[in-house]
Parts: structure tokens; C-alpha cells; sequence
């Protein structure tokens, strides 16, 4: 069982290795990789679809219009931003906010499975289609699944899957928002119920030793300031 620290570390860790990532072309378009941001030890993860231009800007995910009622969904369940984790199914926003390609998500992928597997959330919702259709493997769409939760295995890990219409379609469609609330509204009995049972050979956590010159690069352990900027907003909230 990872310890709060150790588990913010490995996280820690996986952004190191995403932060320049060159994966897939997106890299050459990007701003910022969006890694995603929260407690690195909540229960409850979010997973939407990839960053706007906002996002793109500021490093961090869901902090438009979508976001701003993400917080307020939130709100009303007695939650905030920093007890939970919002992550995209891509790091990288595509160009013109267009839709995700399958190599795009085949490449980014690992970085969402690692992020499930060191969070170890109870409960992770899927923002939309394209985290749906991503975390469940098959190509459902949300219409029919939204607000139904099942058990399944995420790499290594089980979890509570919960899919729900994506904030951004509520935005324009009260219809869709007062389903998106009502669905949101179950969020804490889901979290109430007992953590599933995990697959026989769930591997431990393995802290990864982290290379002294990634370490300074976080400026983790130093008191003065070193002269290249910190993306200190991803790092602050883990
Ligand atoms: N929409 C998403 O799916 N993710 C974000 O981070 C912002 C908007």
C-alpha cells in the first residue's frame, strides 16, 4: 500500500516523463501538456476529452467554460478541485479543438492508465464520449450509458466507472445539464459503497527512483528559487 507522499512522488514522476512528450504529432502544435491536476490520493477521478485552447494556455485541464461548471457540479456535491483529479484522455490539445484521433489516444493512453493505477481512485467518470468509449473498450456511446455505473478493470486497477455527458454538452442544452446534474448527484453514494474487489495479481506500487536531475528539475528540496519557471500550477495540487 503506497503511502500519501509515495504516491504523489511516482505521480510526479509520470509528468516528468509526459511534460516533453513527442509521442505523437500533437507535440509539434501544443503549448502545454496538459497532464491533469488534483490530489494525486482522491477518490474520485474525472476523465474528459483533451484540452482547449484555455487549458492549452494555462497547463491546466477543464478551466473554461466546461470547467466552470465542472467546479459547480462539484460545489453542489460538497466537493472542490483539490479533492479530486481531472485528467483528459489527451494531454495534448488537437488543433482547432477538433476530435481525438485513434493514434492520438493510442499513444496517450499509458499516461491515463499509469494515472488510474497510482491514484487508485474508487470511483473514475468518464466526461463525454471519447473517455467512455476509451475506459469501457467498446464503442457504447454515452446517450446510452451515461448514469450507469459498473465495475471494471482499468490496467491493472478496479474501479467504479461512471459515465457522464461531458460539461461542455450541458453548457447550451438544459436537458442534457439537468441530466448531467442528476448523474452527478449519485457521485457520492458511489463513493460511499465498498471499493471493488481488485484483480488477483494487482501489482504493488512500484515507486520509481527518480533521477537526482529530475528531482532538481521540480525544485523539490531546495529552498531558493531556480532560474528556469516552475509549471507550478501542475505540480501544486498533486
Ligand atoms: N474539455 C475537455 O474535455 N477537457 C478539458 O480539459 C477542457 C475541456
Amino acid at each position: 500500500m503506497a503511502t500519501p507522499a509515495q504516491r504523489r512522488e511516482a505521480l510526479k514522476a509520470v509528468w516528468l516523463e509526459a511534460k516533453d512528450c513527442t509521442r505523437c504529432p500533437l507535440a509539434e502544435t501544443r503549448t502545454t501538456v496538459v497532464f491533469g491536476n488534483g490530489d494525486a490520493n482522491a477518490d474520485l477521478m474525472f476523465v474528459g476529452e483533451a484540452p482547449g485552447a484555455n487549458e492549452d494556455r494555462e497547463g491546466l485541464p477543464f478551466v473554461g467554460q466546461a470547467g466552470k461548471l465542472l467546479d459547480k457540479l462539484l460545489a453542489e456535491i460538497g466537493l472542490d478541485r483539490g479533492q479530486v483529479f481531472v485528467a483528459n484522455v489527451l494531454k495534448c490539445r488537437p488543433p482547432g479543438n477538433r476530435d481525438p484521433q485513434p493514434g492520438e489516444i493510442e499513444s496517450c493512453e499509458p499516461y491515463l492508465f499509469r494515472q488510474v493505477e497510482l491514484i487508485e481512485p474508487l470511483v473514475v467518470c468518464t466526461l463525454g464520449n471519447f473517455a467512455t468509449k476509451l475506459l469501457r473498450g467498446d464503442s457504447t456511446g454515452i446517450t446510452r450509458l451515461h448514469g450507469q455505473a459498473e465495475v471494471r478493470t482499468l490496467g491493472s486497477r478496479a474501479v467504479r466507472l461512471f459515465p457522464l455527458f461531458h460539461p461542455a454538452a450541458a453548457l447550451y442544452t438544459p436537458r442534457t445539464l439537468e441530466t448531467l446534474r442528476a448523474d452527478f448527484h449519485r457521485i457520492p453514494e458511489l463513493l460511499a459503497q465498498p471499493a471493488p474487489d481488485q484483480p488477483a495479481a494487482a501489482p504493488e506500487l512500484e515507486v520509481p527512483e527518480i533521477e537526482p536531475e529530475a528531482l532538481a528539475a521540480t525544485g523539490e528540496g531546495e529552498t531558493e528559487p531556480r532560474g528556469e519557471p516552475e509549471p507550478a500550477a501542475q505540480l501544486d495540487l498533486f
